[in-house]
């Protein structure tokens, strides 16, 4: 991962997505904005108390500074529904701007130009996929109910149906909450026993670990997936953090192509 840039609003970039001619990308921190406490300053999520003015706000400077003609956003759930746009749902996508809101669900792909596939997070993963040789590219909401549920390997089979190729997809995945603060004192109750062996401790967990598993399981290079490796919860000063704030913002994460 490259540093954070020191454009404003700042965002992280990877350098695996870097090297896509015609991508553009990043995540964005929670600097650069202009909501006020608790949601200072970049929040990009309409529902979680903060000022709908300050929202717009915020989100038009993502838009501006990635190139965008549209962000596309949708309510996140916590499952594992994908949304493709196409030329077709694409026209029927609600107008909210400067976004375009999808139906619910956790995973944006589409291999149109011009839009950004927005995904919202505070500790949850999103994890960018781009195929280069089918030019489909997806945004994946991913927190510890997502990884259950494998939604970034169904992700990956579900998009296959339209042309991706696993072999030439590369990843990246946003900071988010880290093997360092992943406590469940629960686990036994929350999460199955096939992701135990995932445990770092009496009662931690390294999502990090289980996303790389479920991404080559369906197919990608472990070379072509990249880590930010930057814990949330630890780096509150940077980032939202869901369990680390409680009442707190989302940080956005964008994927799309630029028009040629
Ligand atoms: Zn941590």
């Amino acid at each position: 991962m490259q540093d954070i840039s020191i454009e404003n609003p700042p965002r992280l970039t990877f350098k695996n997505l870097s090297r896509v001619e015609g991508l553009v990308h990043g995540v964005f921190t929670r600097h650069g904005g202009v909501s006020a406490t608790p949601y200072e300053s970049l929040n990009v999520a309409w529902n979680n108390g903060d000022s709908p003015e300050a929202v717009g706000e915020n989100l038009a400077r993502v838009k501006n500074s990635t190139g965008a003609e549209w962000l596309v956003t949708s309510r996140q759930l916590h499952g594992d529904l994908v949304n493709f746009i196409d030329e077709q749902t694409a026209q029927k996508l609600e107008a909210r701007p400067p976004t375009l809101v999808s139906p619910p669900g956790d995973a944006l792909a589409t291999n149109l130009s011009g839009l950004g596939l927005l995904i919202k997070i505070a500790d949850c993963q999103s994890i960018l996929l781009v195929d280069p040789q089918s030019r489909i590219i997806a945004n994946i909401h991913s927190g510890w109910r997502g990884s259950v549920l494998d939604i970034a390997g169904k992700t990956v089979r579900r998009l296959e149906r339209f042309g991706l190729n696993p072999a030439t997809t590369l990843a990246a995945v946003s900071p988010s909450l880290g093997p360092c603060c992943a406590e469940f004192v629960n686990y036994k109750r929350e999460i199955p026993e096939k992701f135990w062996p995932f445990r770092v401790g009496p009662l931690h967990f390294d999502f990090w670990a289980i996303t790389r598993s479920q991404l080559t399981a369906a197919g990608l290079g472990e070379q072509n997936i990249e880590f930010a490796a930057k814990c949330t919860v630890c780096g509150k000063s940077d980032f939202f953090s869901y369990r680390g704030e409680g009442t707190t913002g989302r940080m956005a994460s964008i994927i799309g192509w630029k028009r040629p």
